[in-house]
């Protein structure tokens, strides 16, 4: 059985044909990285144009990659939450286009359950198991129990990780930084931070004093501008020059960031063992998202789970980030287990937002 896959909730454009066993037998992915960076933020309207331009010569990429026709095909699996309205309509529009041409039936895919199940393509992770979501867009901890069955730890009450490292980036003008400007704003500050000495500014972990597994990062992000707005007058820099210090502040956010994140996980792994829903046998945390890409955060968070006795399995960069192929593989998982497939697929509508399963955030402590 064949699954073709496809993802346009956000900025890229990306589709896979998969087989039954997690073999990707071609694929195709557009970024619109490059056009948001210099934007300094993606335009809905702009992404959705982008998409339009790039999706049918993407999902034909990845046919051609595969020597598949849509013909062959078991089904097409397409994200159709949480996203960008526009952007989720776009992938949505010519899934459906095609499932009707070719008659197959269609599978949805939340976009956040892609993320957390894409490990089980390359580990043998049974369920449950504990998932750390950390990108641009997303900050969650969750407890997946079946392919469509999660609970809701902890989630972010502001902004996500990736956003705020983005956006300090921008503050430091780091786009006209010599060696970051192709990065992404994490990239950048993950590169800067190597050659700085965090104990230069110091800025508090966020929500201390809250008993839960939720996140918080604009407090931070407050704080780490006022430390620029202040070096800034201090150095007599112009808003939109770079500072002298830019490695150290870098180093401090990154590692506040790491420890916040770590924390919270830390908190999630002990609640799972108080109540018992881990397995005593290989117990793991799975790490997904942009931003779990990142070195600092993976070793910080490497620590937590040496100490709590729990492996801990990270796709590399390329299935951490949006792309076609986690979709085909969550169509996969679904098609195997005969969960949400559709063979009239007229109704489907698409939703900007979506929760990750049963949402149990304020019963955590
Ligand atoms: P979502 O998947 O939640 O819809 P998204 O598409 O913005 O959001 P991803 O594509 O998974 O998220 O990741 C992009 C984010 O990851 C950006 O915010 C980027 O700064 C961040 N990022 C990428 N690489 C790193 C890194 N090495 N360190 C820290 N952050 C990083
Ligand atoms: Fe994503
Ligand atoms: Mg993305």
């Amino acid at each position: 059985r064949l699954v073709l896959g496809i993802e346009t909730s956000c900025d890229e454009t990306g589709a896979a044909v998969m087989d039954e066993s997690g073999t990707i037998l071609g694929e195709s992915l557009h970024s619109q990285k490059e056009v948001h960076l210099k934007t300094g933020g993606i335009i809905p309207t702009v992404a959705q144009r982008l998409h339009k331009e790039n999706i049918a010569r993407v999902v034909q990429e990845a046919l051609d990659r595969s020597g598949v026709f849509p013909s062959q095909l078991s089904a097409v699996a397409t994200t159709v939450k949480p996203g960008l309205a526009l952007s989720l309509g776009i992938g949505l529009d010519f899934s459906l286009n095609l499932v009707r041409r070719y008659e197959k039936p269609f599978i949805p895919i939340h976009h956040m359950e892609a993320h957390a199940l894409t490990v089980r393509m390359l580990h043998a992770v049974d369920f449950p198991f504990l998932v750390l979501l950390i990108s641009g867009g997303h900050a969650l901890l969750a407890l997946a129990r079946g392919i469509d069955d999660f609970l809701l730890l902890g989630q972010t009450l502001d902004e996500a990780p990736g956003d705020t490292l983005d956006k300090v980036a921008r503050r430091l003008s780091l786009i006209n930084h010599p060696m970051c400007s192709t990065l992404s704003g994490g990239q950048a500050i993950e590169h800067l931070a190597k050659e700085g000495d965090r104990s230069k500014f110091w800025f508090r972990s966020p929500m201390g004093q809250h008993y839960d597994c939720n996140f918080s990062f604009a407090g931070l992000r407050n704080q780490v501008t006022m430390a620029i707005c202040k070096k800034e007058e201090e150095e007599g820099v112009q808003k939109g020059k770079m500072l002298s210090c830019v490695n150290d502040i870098a180093a401090a956010t990154l590692h506040t960031v790491a420890s916040h994140i770590a924390k919270r996980t830390h908190r999630a792994i002990l609640f799972c063992k108080a109540k018992s829903l881990l397995p005593q046998n290989n117990p793991t945390l799975v790490v997904s998202g942009g931003v779990a890409s990142n070195k600092y955060i993976r070793e910080t968070l490497k620590i937590v789970t040496d100490a709590t006795e729990l492996q801990l399995l990270c796709p590399p960069s390329k299935f951490c980030t949006d792309n076609g192929v986690m979709i085909a593989w969550n169509g996969v998982e679904r098609l195997k287990e005969g969960k949400g497939i559709l063979s009239h697929a007229e109704e489907v509508t698409y939703e900007p937002k979506a929760p990750l399963g049963a949402d149990i955030t304020s019963e955590v402590r």
